[in-house]
């Protein structure tokens, strides 16, 4: 596995895969080839619903909108995976100068080579099973795993990941109206955070982690600055979840560090044995991941075992299993802002679940991540982010 730096990569909404992956494909082509005019070709899921994700701008952005013609191909899905893209650089004659074929696996990760395992491999342990092993035989947290395994500089980005996680929520506050697009979505972490303040305690801290979730999936939506955890569309749920708890809880910095940092792992271990992509596995990939990062970090920071910090991911995801991903219009909206905010109250009901508990259950975590992966892998091409089945077929534009 790479560095839980991939995990938690800090950029612009609305999505991973199909904004920042092919944006920085084209970065990377242009890097190696200069040429007067460029075509790029999207196949599968990224033409599919690529315009409601404003795949085109983000690769118009890196090459230049009048030397970049785009053709969409939804009804061809290549073999290696769902999200393709084939770069072609010309010559002013319109002539081949060369050609690369870039797949976006999720989380704004990009490959020439999908399936084939990362060189940049820094974790010796690849299942929670191996890595609460070694915790017990060390004596040690999971967070530690991660210190032992990462760059010296690794708390440095968590507290830069957590600033722009913080500064994502305060903005998703702050900002009214409406979102961008043809769906007139209003936006409503605003709102709600207003009556917050008017409701009893015992529903004050339900609506504020409602706002906070809402919040950021709204400043995603609208193209702004936010942390992947583990993608765009679901990047509002750890951030909701650890904004809630400083909050009430005061925990201290390093402590919040040390619970992004087995997030992280959490959502690393989902990537390398399963996969993050809606359009590979559906959202339970992508909303199930964020929810077990969350209930998995939030139960650590009150103090639970790593047997109830495994308890509470499992459940995170086993209890999103089979969810699709049916983006109305393509858009990273409806239903993926909600979404967002139903999570971060499902992890915390998941760490509530496993502190209860002694951390000894059934259905371990990396069962139900290999069942998530079989799951996705039979859900129909409709409900994989192509736009097609679902919520996306029946609602049209207001
Ligand atoms: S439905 Fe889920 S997986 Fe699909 S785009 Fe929305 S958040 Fe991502």
């Amino acid at each position: 596995m790479e560095s839980i730096k991939t995990i938690f990569k800090i950029g612009y909404g609305p999505s991973s895969s199909h904004t920042m992956g092919p944006g920085r494909a084209a970065q990377h082509f242009k890097e190696q080839t200069e040429a007067s005019a460029y075509e790029v070709t999207l196949y599968g899921s990224l033409a599919a619903t690529g315009k409601g994700h404003l795949t085109d701008e983000a690769i118009e952005r890196v090459l230049g909108a009048e030397r970049t013609t785009i053709h969409w191909h939804p009804e061809i899905f290549l073999q290696q995976h769902p999200n393709a893209l084939r770069l072609d650089a010309l010559n002013p004659d319109g002539s081949l100068i060369t050609s690369e074929t870039w797949y976006s696996t999720g989380g704004g990760e990009i490959t020439m080579t999908p399936g084939r395992k990362n060189v940049n491999s820094i974790y010796g342990l690849h299942t929670m099973n191996d890595i609460l092993q070694w915790c017990q035989k060390k004596g040690k947290n999971i967070w530690e795993y991660v210190g032992e395994r990462e760059d010296a500089d690794i708390w440095q980005y968590l507290d830069g990941v957590w600033a722009v996680m913080k500064q994502a929520v305060k903005n998703g506050l702050d900002h009214e109206s409406r979102l961008p697009g043809p769906l007139n979505v209003a936006r409503k972490a605003s709102s709600y955070f207003t009556k917050a303040q008017s409701q009893s305690t015992q529903y004050q801290i339900r609506t504020q982690l409602f706002a906070y979730a809402l919040a950021v999936a709204e400043e995603n939506a609208s193209g702004g600055k936010i942390v992947t955890a583990p993608t765009c569309g679901s990047c509002g749920v750890v951030p909701a979840v650890f904004y809630l708890l400083e909050d009430i809880h005061h925990f201290n910095k390093k402590r919040i560090l040390h619970a992004l940092a087995t997030a992280g792992l959490i959502g690393n271990l989902i990537r390398f044995n399963a996969s993050i992509s809606g359009a590979e596995v559906g959202c339970q990939g992508e909303i199930g991941t964020a929810c077990a990062m969350a209930a998995g970090a939030a139960t650590q920071l009150f103090g639970g075992t790593p047997a109830q910090v495994e308890y509470a991911a499992e459940m995170g995801l086993e209890h999103h299993l089979g969810l699709t991903c049916d983006p109305v219009m393509g858009l990273v909206q409806i239903p993926c802002i909600e979404r967002n905010a139903f999570a971060a109250a499902r992890a915390l009901d998941a760490k509530e679940y496993a502190l209860l508990s002694d951390g000894i259950h059934r259905v371990s975590f990396d069962r139900v991540v290999e069942v998530m992966k079989e799951t996705g892998h039979d859900i129909p091409a409709l409900y994989r982010e192509t736009g097609l089945g679902g919520l996306a077929k029946k609602q049209k534009p207001s």
